[in-house]
């Protein structure tokens, strides 16, 4: 076992130099800890969870395998999309099946697709551990989105979001990411075309898990691989504002705030996550996020009955995201069991909309989509009878205090 594994909790050091293992560059401390297991056999390796580049130094290191075969494992892996070992065919048969032995393409298991009347479909996948992940299809004229999980639950616990009762069960790895983009196309892609758009919002706050996402999106964008435009491959977050900062350093994908109120009080009895990073410290590292030409931070704004949907909410939203080259996308509140929200009407949700479009606002209204299916925003993931504490405080403040028709 690498000694530098042992750091591996706090982050640092990033990377080894482990002498059990021949490199002639840095190794960063994952691709050297399954280097060793590699080249011991004694634990099967997701191959998936690896760059390019991660790839060549771990069959390297691992089985003494030439510079190239990376590349070419890796263009198996996302370019083929290939499921068995047999099929890499420029692979050596040795290579083959020394990976068949200690290594595996992916680690999740496809359980079946739920399909909605309006041609949004629920994948569901399960995890070797028996966790289940979902990812949401959702076609559009041309322009297919693949909304993907990055935890399973999720630790936030926004009082509106289905996906929260859950709580936080753990984070899903970066070939579980992966595959989840690997296997649609798989499913998908053939029948209903091609997936242009990616975006972080199942279940999970993606910066809570922000190591395997940023890997993840590498492997994404990778142009010998799946080759996804960044500009493509959206990030959701309810507001983790250091991560934030880090997403903007190592990456430059689009971002998308769920902010969802505008004011820290009414924000921290929905978002408890603002009690850590308020407003102000969320808007301060969105002023400071590097956008380029024409890019636009997406401001999600879920409508909620009599919590957030008044014209001075609208006038407040206006107020907070000058400045900010910014759209707001307006989501009505999509209802689930074990809730106290509701959706407001179609009157009112109008009424917001048309406020900020007089007042030249960049708005747009998302439609709900397999809502029928529990596909729809916030409703991802199966709860458990037990919901976190702080999301059960939270929720029995609301039913206390939510002025009911
Ligand atoms: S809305 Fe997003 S961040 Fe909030 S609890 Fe749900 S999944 Fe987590």
């Amino acid at each position: 076992m690498c000694h530098y594994a042992y750091s591996l909790s706090d982050q640092q050091p990033r990377f080894c130099f482990c002498e059990s293992i021949t490199m002639t560059s840095e190794m960063p401390v994952h691709v050297a800890e399954a280097a060793e297991k590699l080249k011991e056999g004694a634990e099967t390796i997701d191959l998936m969870d690896f760059s390019q580049g991660e790839l060549t130094q771990l069959l390297k290191a691992g089985l003494g395998e030439p510079g190239f075969r990376g590349k070419q494992l890796f263009q198996w892996l996302f370019t083929h999309m290939a499921q068995e070992f047999d099929e890499m065919t420029n692979l050596s048969k040795d290579l083959r099946s020394q990976l068949a032995e200690r290594a595996r393409v992916s680690p999740l298991k496809f359980k079946g697709a739920h399909d909605s009347p309006d041609g949004t479909a629920k994948l569901t996948f399960s995890c070797e551990d028996g966790a289940v992940v979902e990812t949401v299809f959702i076609p559009a004229d041309g322009r297919n989105t693949l909304c993907i999980s990055s935890q399973v639950g999720c630790a936030m616990g926004c009082t509106f979001c289905y996906t929260a009762k859950m709580g936080l069960h753990r984070n899903l790895s970066t070939a579980e990411i992966v595959d989840q983009v690997v296997q649609a196309r798989r499913q998908m892609g053939d029948v209903n075309g091609h997936i242009g758009n990616i975006v972080f919002m199942g279940m999970g706050e993606p910066l809570h898990n922000v190591d395997n996402v940023i890997r993840a999106i590498h492997i994404l964008t990778d142009d010998q691989g799946l080759n996804f435009s960044r500009r493509r491959i959206t990030v959701s977050t309810s507001g983790m504002v250091p991560a934030i900062k880090r997403l903007g350093e190592e990456t430059d994908v689009q971002l998308a705030i769920s902010l969802n109120a505008t004011t820290d009080k009414t924000r921290s009895e929905i978002m408890p996550v603002n009690d850590r990073w308020n407003i102000e410290a969320l808007l301060e590292a969105l002023r400071e996020f590097p956008l380029s030409n024409r890019e636009r931070i997406t401001f999600e704004y879920v409508l909620i009955k009599d919590v957030n949907d008044t014209l001075d909410d609208a006038q407040r939203l206006i107020e907070l995201t000058r400045g900010i080259p910014s759209k707001i996308n307006l989501i009505p509140f999509n209802s689930h069991p074990r809730t106290p929200f509701e959706t407001p009407s179609e009157k009112t949700i109008d009424a917001f909309k048309q406020y900020l479009v007089d007042r030249n606002v960049g708005v747009y209204r998302r439609r709900t989509r397999g809502d029928d299916e529990m596909a729809a925003c916030g409703q991802l993931g199966s709860p458990g009878e037990k919901e976190p504490a702080h999301v059960r405080k939270k929720l029995a403040k609301f039913r206390d205090e939510s002025p009911r028709p």
